[in-house]
Formats: structure tokens, C-alpha cells, sequence
């Protein structure tokens, strides 16, 4: 197969996209955008008893977020019904495939039957040599028959995988699968196949788990007279303690990633890395890098392991690397959702921007953002007066506080250099180590022992606020003594 490369990521409607879906859609995404070919987006919405409403919506918000933009669909194989009917009862009348009426309390007892004898679970074949006849007496009772692919008895079917080599099955392993359903709508395996057919998919990117399917696909690609495209079953992704990839780990729903306040160019870094590398060492690489340099050959065979930690550091990375402007609008609406409701609202973008340097480099992620930067917005500081003295005595913080406060009153300029003159050299005076000292204004002015850099906050918060802040202060230790 020649052609342009044609991908697609088909997920089915059935909740949030999570983290392996992601992926999934993102090698995808990649492999076409390396090769010049073209994405599709495919919705497999046939199974109606698992389909979540505002599924769909989910898995195209989260790959928009990301940057994954589709050339084709989306597609809906619901909307498809008549070809996939088509190509059964093309099956059914060339002897390939047959109609099934065994009533669901039959298939119950067989597979319970199976489980007792620990025999591998499957359909045992009761329809497949059904005759004509027999058909037709079926029919005539109303039973709405299931069709079924006669899966051969004996041989073997090889696939050429393009990460894993060849991968042989037996196909006495494999049972008569259903195609279509009794309600019309097809099986995964018969609208997966149909649809990668005409909608000339050249390679299927896949998780691993589909790869037991892969043989079933194969010989209906056979039977039908198609060739199948190429197949890579992509390695699984565990989480640290090398167990199946799950909440516990961290992972989850990947809107929730987008509401904890990753940015979507680390999201899309970290998950470059869920199975494929550039080489031995590069961790941090632009999208451009990595579309340049993806290749089907350099994903491996083996799981990738999930690591939270290496996320948020490689957010934190991410993050402080951004522009200013930039830190501060992307910070903008996790601030207004995250400020107590007693701040006014909207929030003013514009203090923000000046609050946004003090704090960029302290956020691993933008969720955090609110509470590093809440004492800037609040009039009236929750703290225990305990926590103003620290090491010092309680006289000793008063007499800090006052100090500053005369210091204040008469300075001209209320730039942080003008500040810090003013008041660095009251420590010298008052006997005290600067350590200490700044601690008694850091609880005054941010309601707190660690704060960003104290006079750059003052400059911000302004003087009012500070003055009003360190009387507070000077209140709390010494109630009444204005
Ligand atoms: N609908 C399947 C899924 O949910 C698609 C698997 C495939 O890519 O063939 O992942």
C-alpha cells in the first residue's frame, strides 16, 4: 500500500476520552501530520447501551485543547447502518458468514456450561451448518436472527504489526463472532473494518488490547475481497507500581488534566513520551520537534509507565517558561474560579498581570495559581496573631511593625528598591536578624510565612493596602493601642 497516509482515531462514545485514548488519538494525529496525510475523526457509536451523552463533545473538546485538529468527520457509524447491513448479508449469501437464532437463555447456559468445564469462553457453532429449511422456519416464527462470521475451523492467521513484527494466532482460538445484531447495528469488529475500508485507511494506530482482535479483522478483510492496511498495536501504559494504568495513579478523564490547569503543550510533551522517544535523553521537545521526528519505528514495544510526578515537573517547566502576558491570561479564569466569593468579580486582569511575575515560578500548576496569589485580592487577611512574632517575642514584632509603619509614612516613592531602603536597615536598628524580622511584615502584608519576594508584593498591593495591612498587624498583638 503505497498511498497517502490516511489514519483515524475511533473512539467510542461511551464517557470522557482518558489518558490512553489520548495517546492513542495523538500518535495518530502525529504519524499524520509527519507524513503529510490526513486525520479522521470517527465516532464508533454502535453499542446504544454504552453510549454517555456529551461523549462526543468531551473527545472533541479535549483533542481541540490539545491542538489535534481532524481533516475528515466527524463520522458517525450510527449514521452507517446500511452499509454495514450491506456487507453482512453479502457475507451470509456467499457462505461466509450465517444467521444465528439462538436465543439469549441459550448462549446464558453455554457460557455457563463453558465456565464449569473451564473450557475458553465462545459460541459453539449450534447455527453454523443450519439449513435453508431450518432458516426459513426460524424466520417464519419471528425470531429476529444475530449474523455471524464462520470463522475457519483450522490454520493460522498472521499479522505483520508494525511495532510488534509478526504475530501469529490459531485460528481454532477464534469463535464464529457476531457481525451484525439482532437491532441492525453492527459489531465493532464489522464496523471497524467496513469503515477503515472505504474510508481507505492506510495504517491503524491502535491500543494494544485491540490486537487479540486483529486476526477477526484480517480474515473479514479476506473474506471480503479488501486489502487490510497496516497495523501497529501501540504498547500499553501502566502506572509506576507497573499495574494497569488507572485512577490510582493519577490518571484520569483528560478534562480533568485540563481543569487541574496543565498546559496543553506540556500534555502534549508528556504524552509524546508514553511510548515513543526522540533518543536516550531528550525530555522537553515543541510540537513541531516531535511531529518532525515521530516514527512508527521508534515506538516501543514495551509498556510506558505513567508517572504524575514527571508531568507536573515537566508542567512546572513548561510554565515558567511562558511569557508573562501569557502566564497571567492563561491564569485568569482558574483565579476566577478559584478566589473564596467574597472577592469581587470580574477579577481585574490587570492587577493580575502585575500580581503574575511574582508567582510563575512557584506554579507547577495553574489550578495553584488562586491560592498563591489570594492575599493579593482579599481586604481582610485570615491568620492567627501567633503566627506573626515567629521566632521573635511579641514586643519584638510590635516594635517591628511600628518601625515599618513610621518608616512608611513619610516614604516617597512606592517602588520595592524604595521600600526595601527604607526598611531593610530597621533590622540593623532593632537589634534583629533580617530572617526574623521580615518574617513578623510577611505574615502582616500576605497573611502568611512564605510569600513571594516581600517588597515586590508591597509594590503591588500598594500603599494603602500595606499600611492598612501592618496596622492590622500591629492590632492583633496589641489590641486597642492605635
Ligand atoms: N472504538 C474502538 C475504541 O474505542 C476503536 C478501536 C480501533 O481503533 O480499532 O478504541
Amino acid at each position: 500500500m503505497n498511498g497517502p497516509v490516511r489514519v483515524r482515531f475511533a473512539p467510542s462514545p461511551t464517557g470522557h476520552p482518558h489518558l490512553g485514548n489520548i495517546r492513542t488519538a495523538f500518535f495518530n494525529w502525529l504519524f499524520a501530520r509527519h507524513n503529510k496525510g490526513i486525520f479522521i475523526l470517527r465516532i464508533e457509536d454502535t453499542d446504544q447501551a454504552r453510549k454517555v451523552d456529551g461523549a462526543t463533545e468531551n473527545i472533541m473538546s479535549g483533542l481541540k485543547w490539545l491542538g489535534m485538529d481532524w481533516d475528515e468527520g466527524p463520522y458517525f457509524q450510527s449514521q452507517r447502518l446500511d452499509m454495514y447491513q450491506k456487507y453482512a448479508q453479502q457475507l451470509v449469501d456467499e457462505g461466509k458468514a450465517y444467521y444465528c437464532f439462538c436465543p439469549p437463555e441459550r448462549l446464558d447456559k453455554m457460557r455457563q456450561d463453558q465456565m464449569a468445564r473451564k473450557l475458553p469462553p465462545g459460541y459453539d457453532r449450534h447455527c453454523r451448518e443450519l439449513v435453508e429449511a431450518q432458516v426459513d422456519v426460524e424466520k417464519r416464527k419471528g425470531t429476529v436472527p444475530v449474523i455471524r462470521f464462520k470463522s475457519p475451523l483450522e490454520g493460522k492467521t498472521a499479522i505483520a504489526d508494525l511495532i510488534r513484527g509478526e504475530v501469529v494466532f490459531d485460528n481454532s482460538t477464534l469463535d464464529d463472532f457476531v457481525l451484525l445484531k439482532s437491532d441492525g447495528y453492527p459489531t465493532y469488529h464489522l464496523a471497524n473494518i467496513v469503515d477503515d475500508h472505504f474510508m481507505e485507511i492506510s495504517h491503524v494506530l491502535r491500543a494494544e488490547e485491540w490486537l487479540s482482535s486483529t486476526p477477526r479483522h484480517v480474515l473479514l478483510y479476506r473474506a471480503l475481497g479488501w486489502q487490510p492496511p497496516h497495523f501497529a498495536h501501540l504498547p500499553m501504559i501502566l502506572g509506576p507500581d507497573k499495574s494497569k494504568l488507572s485512577k490510582r495513579h493519577g490518571a484520569t478523564a483528560i478534562n480533568e488534566y485540563m481543569d487541574r490547569g496543565y498546559l496543553p503543550e506540556a500534555m502534549i510533551n508528556f504524552l509524546a513520551l508514553l511510548g515513543w522517544s526522540l533518543d536516550d535523553k531528550t525530555e522537553i521537545m515543541t510540537v513541531g520537534e516531535i511531529i518532525k521526528n515521530f516514527s512508527i519505528e521508534r515506538v516501543s514495544k514495551t509498556a510506558a509507565v505513567f508517572n504524575i510526578a514527571k508531568l507536573d515537573w515537566m508542567n512546572g517547566m513548561y510554565i515558567r517558561a511562558l511569557g508573562t502576558q501569557d502566564f497571567s491570561d492563561r491564569s485568569l479564569p482558574f483565579v476566577e474560579r478559584g478566589l473564596p466569593t467574597g472577592v469581587k468579580r470580574p477579577i481585574d486582569a490587570g492587577y493580575l498581570e502585575k500580581i503574575a511575575p511574582l508567582v510563575q515560578e512557584r506554579a507547577k500548576l495553574l489550578s495553584e495559581v488562586p491560592s498563591l496569589v489570594d492575599f493579593f485580592f482579599s481586604d481582610v487577611l485570615e491568620y492567627e496573631s501567633s503566627l506573626l512574632p515567629g521566632k521573635l517575642e511579641k514586643r519584638q514584632a510590635i516594635d517591628v511593625l511600628k518601625k515599618t509603619l513610621q518608616a512608611l509614612d513619610g516614604i516617597e516613592g512606592w517602588r520595592a528598591g524604595d521600600l526595601e531602603t527604607s526598611v531593610r536597615p530597621l533590622a540593623e536598628g532593632l537589634g534583629l536578624k533580617t530572617g526574623p524580622f521580615f518574617t513578623v511584615l510577611r505574615v502582616a502584608i500576605t497573611g502568611r510565612t512564605a510569600s513571594p519576594p516581600l517588597f515586590e508584593t508591597m509594590e503591588v498591593l500598594g500603599r494603602d493596602g500595606c499600611l492598612a495591612r501592618l496596622k492590622v498587624a500591629l492590632d492583633k498583638l496589641e489590641p486597642g493601642q492605635k
